[in-house]
């Protein structure tokens, strides 16, 4: 069984994708790392995450850099949004997931094009919403517990920055497949917004 989740940038879907890869156990790709490794690596290589070529080089990164703590960073996934937009790093990244999906027995993956491109024949499709404010005050309060110095103003403009960059790219853009379901988490709490992710799986798969 092939998993589908997509969503914008603090909308639950990581947490929701690792839980029901748990209760299905099924093994579990956070594609955003991947992307936040090649922004890692042109970084690295000190080139210009918005030159296609200095993007697309930098997806030959090796496998420990998916270790590193700074791609978790807002940083990490702001440079991650710029080398994303290119079709050439989309391109080098497209087999790896694709294969990592074909695996015996299924997978779960999330990420912005997974519904759409990556896995267009997936048994189930997840669209994971919430409001801007909504997304806002968790980030806000997911970087204040970490001791980040940072006002909701800044978060408020990180996250409407992320959104824009992340939709209106030409490429893949973020974007529900038509058959998704879209599972807007803006009132449910972490617990409620799995459950009712495992209840749309087990109900389109019955
Ligand atoms: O999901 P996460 O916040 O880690 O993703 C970081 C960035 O990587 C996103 O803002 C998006 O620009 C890009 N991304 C993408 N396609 C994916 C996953 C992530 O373009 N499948």
């Amino acid at each position: 069984m092939i998993i589908a989740v997509d969503g914008p940038t603090a909308s639950g879907k990581g947490t929701i994708s690792k839980q029901l890869a748990a209760h299905f156990g099924l093994p579990h790709l956070d594609t955003g790392l991947l992307y936040r490794a090649v922004g890692r690596q042109v970084q690295l290589n000190g080139t210009d995450p918005d030159s296609e070529a200095d993007a697309v080089a930098a997806t030959s990164f090796p496998d420990s850099l998916l270790e590193d703590p700074e791609l978790r960073s807002e940083a990490g996934g702001s440079l991650a949004s710029r080398v994303s937009v290119h079709p050439g790093v989309r391109k080098a990244l497209f087999e790896r997931q694709r294969a990592f999906a074909q695996q015996d027995g299924g997978a779960v993956l999330d990420g912005r094009d997974i519904g759409t491109v990556i896995c267009p024949d997936a048994d189930v499709k997840l669209f994971v919403t919430a409001s801007l404010d909504a997304r806002t005050d968790r980030r806000f309060a997911e970087m204040q517990g970490q001791g980040r110095d940072v006002t909701r103003e800044e978060v408020l403009e990180q996250v409407r920055r992320r959104d824009e960059r992340d939709m209106e790219r030409k490429d893949a853009p973020l974007v529900a497949a038509p058959d998704a379901f879209i599972l807007d988490t803006t009132t449910l709490d972490k617990a409620a917004a799995i459950a009712a992710a495992i209840n749309v799986v087990t109900t389109a798969t019955r």
